[in-house]
């Protein structure tokens, strides 16, 4: 299947492609050419099937042209080691657990993928890639730039896959403790870069390297960002397997999915589950205070502005970058997508709040992520839906927040504990571009 740009300017793509460059050359995001449908037959068994078969399936219609069909059920299965059970929070309101990866990131599923296929890749000996057979450094190099999560999740995910080398770049004393020991423990095919400044000047380095022509002719280069159709597109698999578990509890009619939003690619990744005939009724897309989307919807006017912080912080996002592709998606028609979608925004003040609410009333511990995912349902359902909302994170992660508000101990899961006790090993790197290279080319 070939990858068309969202700003129409660039060649299409083939899959491999697409992977590994990530971004089109005329800066747009690659988007499948077709969406193919799931016949009726495989929603009738749903409820039959593991989340692995489940998810094998809706592969298949994406990448089964391009992936040899042994391949991919075992990419899958390798992925999904784990489950993504739905909790009862209220009557008709249930939590999506999107944290039972081994980093407890929903990022997991799409940074394991994208290895495990590129690793596919570098075996078929694709195409694209011996294009750059004459570089001396053979390896695929990831670089990633992280503020946290992002860097925890596809270090783990590309952790010891032959043929690539991760390089995470994180800012210095910026980071939870938990978080960087989920990058810097590692070793193997992993390196983790202590930049001396923020995590703007790590997202610059990275920038700067991928434009850099010496550099881009001494090595192979790739970025693991969330834009990549390889991350994003695996996570539709929650969504479907979200509505086998609803089905088999028998509350799968009027179903209402919401997804705490920041880039918009895990809501993306749903709609096109929708596209392809999952069974959902409407989405809703919750935002703090970050409400550029929630704005959109109000309005039919996109417009991108600072991002501010909050307690929520994985979705301080000013310019959702997945934004084109939902746009992309319903041909740029705003009513088209306000039949599909709502928004929903709240602000700091009020996430405490919904925490404090939910704990006292349901027992239910919420993180500042999924408490606005399970607020917009308490505010949006009507008569007759059945609400599903993604918690997007393990409240551990956010413990000292999640404690203070809710003046609990919640208890850190073992999982996480195992990565406290690891050595922690980085490089120090100053902010200037020149030595990253200087580094990179020694490498
Ligand atoms: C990444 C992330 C989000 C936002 O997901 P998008 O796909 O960027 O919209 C929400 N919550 C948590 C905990 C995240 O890590």
């Amino acid at each position: 299947m070939k990858y068309y740009s969202t700003n129409g300017k660039a060649e299409n793509a083939t899959l491999e492609k697409a992977v590994i460059k990530g971004l089109a050359e005329d800066k747009g995001l690659y988007m499948p050419e077709k969406i193919n449908p799931l016949p009726q037959e495989f929603f009738d068994n749903i409820e039959k099937l593991s989340f692995q078969e489940i998810a094998f399936r809706v592969a298949e219609c994406f990448f089964g042209e391009d992936v040899e069909s042994t391949a991919l059920r075992e990419i899958v299965y390798d992925t999904l080691q784990f489950d993504c059970p739905v909790a009862k929070v209220t009557d008709e309101i249930y939590s999506l657990e999107l944290f039972h990866g081994p980093t407890l990131a929903f990022k997991d599923v799409g940074a394991r993928f994208m290895a495990r296929l590129l690793q596919y890749f570098l075996k078929q000996g694709g195409e694209y890639l011996m294009q750059g057979g004459e570089k001396k450094n053979k390896n695929i190099n990831v670089l990633v730039a992280t503020s946290g999560d992002t860097g925890s999740a596809v270090a783990n995910g590309f952790l010891g896959v032959e043929g690539i080398h991760v390089y995470v770049l994180y800012p210095k004393g910026k980071v939870s403790p938990i978080q960087e020991c989920q990058f810097t423990t590692l070793g193997k095919n992993i390196t983790a870069i202590e930049v001396d400044g923020v995590f703007d000047d790590c997202q610059a380095l990275v920038k700067t390297a991928f434009m850099d022509s010496e550099l881009n002719d001494a090595m192979m280069l790739t970025s693991a960002n969330s834009i990549n159709v390889a991350r994003f597109l695996p996570q539709s698999f929650y969504y479907f397997n979200a509505y086998a578990r609803m089905k088999e509890q028998g509350k799968a009619e009027n179903l209402v999915m919401c997804v705490p939003s920041g880039n918009f690619g895990n809501i993306c990744s749903a709609l096109f589950g929708k596209r392809m005939g999952l069974p959902v009724k409407r989405f809703i897309a919750a935002n703090n205070a970050n409400d550029i989307f929630y704005n959109y919807l109000q309005t039919g006017e996109y417009h991108p502005k600072a991002s501010v912080q909050t307690l929520a912080n994985a979705m301080d996002v000013g310019d959702p970058s997945n934004f084109a592709r939902i746009y992309n998606l319903y041909g740029g028609e705003h009513k088209a997508i306000c039949r599909d979608i709502s928004g929903a925004t709240y602000k700091d003040q009020e996430i405490m709040d919904i925490m404090r609410e939910c704990y006292t009333n349901t027992g239910y511990i919420l993180d500042p992520h999924g408490a606005c995912g399970y607020q917009a349902l308490k505010d949006n359902m009507q008569e007759g839906e059945t609400g599903v909302f993604c918690e997007t994170a393990h409240p551990a992660k956010f413990k000292a927040t999640v404690d203070s508000i809710l003046q609990s101990d919640i208890e850190i899961p073992a999982r996480l504990q195992a990565f406290m006790r690891g050595e922690k090993k980085s490089i120090a790197m100053s902010k200037e571009f020149a030595d990253f290279k200087a580094f990179l080319l020694n490498e």
